[in-house]
């Protein structure tokens, strides 16, 4: 179990860009294709925007076509945790960060091997730190 980062929305907002509050605060989402994130494909670690944690590795990114970032895992296991989301009219299955509770994205189960997982997350939960 990680340590938590518990912060009030007040000091959420003055840390995060409106956008990053919208996602990782309301569970807002990027809108396709428009994040800075889904086309980048450099070696790297994706952080959460929000407490900085390491969540995701290149070396799991993908080219989904979905218009969202896609890994095929999480870069430890216990570095996102996942709920069950039933808004919209399905159920879906959210990704949070583990330590902060951001709102990351979705997984879905139609990615490619070995992990057959699509954790489809937004650019404004994420940022990149280049290998190296
Ligand atoms: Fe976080």
């Amino acid at each position: 179990m990680r340590d938590k980062i518990i912060r009030t929305d007040d000091e959420w907002r003055a840390l995060l860009t409106p956008a990053q509050f919208r996602v990782l605060r309301r569970a807002g989402t990027d809108a396709p294709f428009a994040g800075e994130l889904t086309d980048v494909f450099e070696p790297g670690v994706y952080r959460c925007a929000g407490c900085s944690s390491e969540l995701f590795s290149s070396d799991t990114k993908f080219h989904s076509g979905c218009g969202w970032p896609s890994f095929g895992e999480p870069i430890e296991p216990d570095a996102v945790t996942e709920h069950r989301d039933a808004t919209f009219g399905r159920v879906r299955t959210e990704v949070r960060c583990a330590v902060c509770e951001g709102h990351l994205g979705h997984v879905f189960d139609d990615g490619p091997a070995p992990t057959h997982l699509r954790y489809c997350i937004n650019s404004a939960a994420i940022a990149f730190e280049p290998r190296g």
